[in-house]
């Protein structure tokens, strides 16, 4: 089962995903998290992707799909994967359908987080991340128990460079810009499965649970 989250910066993409692969057995692949693992790593592609990252700017569609390609062709995306945050594009999308038409695959469902952008800019600036551990946070809506440091693990909070506000507001015209036409590609073709990405976690997971339960993924 291959499945797609698509939704603006600040949707909810990666909370859901969490909640996703909590519950179903499937490999995730987030880009943005390939693209930051390679930027501290220090590697060419991740120096690349945070110098466009750290300003809120799409990496180039090129390397996302030469970084997507290669990870969909590892031995454990066999069975299906989730791809969060990919494709953004309509070249993207495109390439995507290719790749997998040649593996005599298709995605089975593309999950919309759909959400008025004025609550976005409050999601992604009040958004902290555990230096350590990665568990993410919201001061107004999912405060640590001591500001600032980890529930989990006790490490500090930060603030991820692409969440401040300047940069938000910048991301979510690049939505504009980039994905937004291709939620509308998607939707001509028919092939959107639109979740109300507004209310809290907790029941945008039941919609996204009841979404995907339709289509017996286990
Ligand atoms: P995310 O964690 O999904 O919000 O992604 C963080 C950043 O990584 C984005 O703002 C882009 O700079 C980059 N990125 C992630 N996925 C893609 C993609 N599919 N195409 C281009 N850039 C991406």
């Amino acid at each position: 089962m291959i499945v797609v989250l698509l939704g603006p910066p600040g949707s909810g993409k990666g909370t859901q995903a969490d909640a996703i692969l909590a519950r179903y057995n499937l490999p995730h692949i987030s880009t943005g998290d390939m693209f930051r693992s390679a930027a501290a790593e220090g590697t060419p592609l991740g120096l690349k992707a945070k110098s466009f990252m750290d300003k809120g700017l799409l990496v180039p569609d090129d390397t996302t799909i030469g970084l997507v390609q290669e990870r969909i062709l590892k031995p454990d995306c066999e069975q299906g994967c989730l791809l969060d945050g990919f494709p953004r594009t309509i070249a993207q999308a495109t390439a995507l359908d290719l790749m997998l038409e040649s593996l005599g695959r298709k995605i089975d469902c593309i999950l919309y987080f759909d959400v008025d952008p004025q609550i976005l800019v409050k999601r992604l600036s009040g958004r902290r991340i555990c230096t350590k551990c990665d568990a993410s946070y919201h001061i107004l809506f999912q405060p640590p128990l001591q500001e600032g440091i980890c529930d989990h693990c006790g490490a500090e909070l930060y603030t991820r460079d692409d969440d401040k506000e300047e940069t938000a507001h910048h991301r979510l015209e690049v939505f504009e810009m980039n994905t937004a036409p291709l939620v509308d590609f998607y939707l001509d073709q028919g092939r959107i499965t639109d979740i109300n990405a507004a209310p809290s976690p907790k029941e945008v997971t039941v919609s996204v649970f009841a979404a995907l339960d339709k289509l017996g993924l286990a």
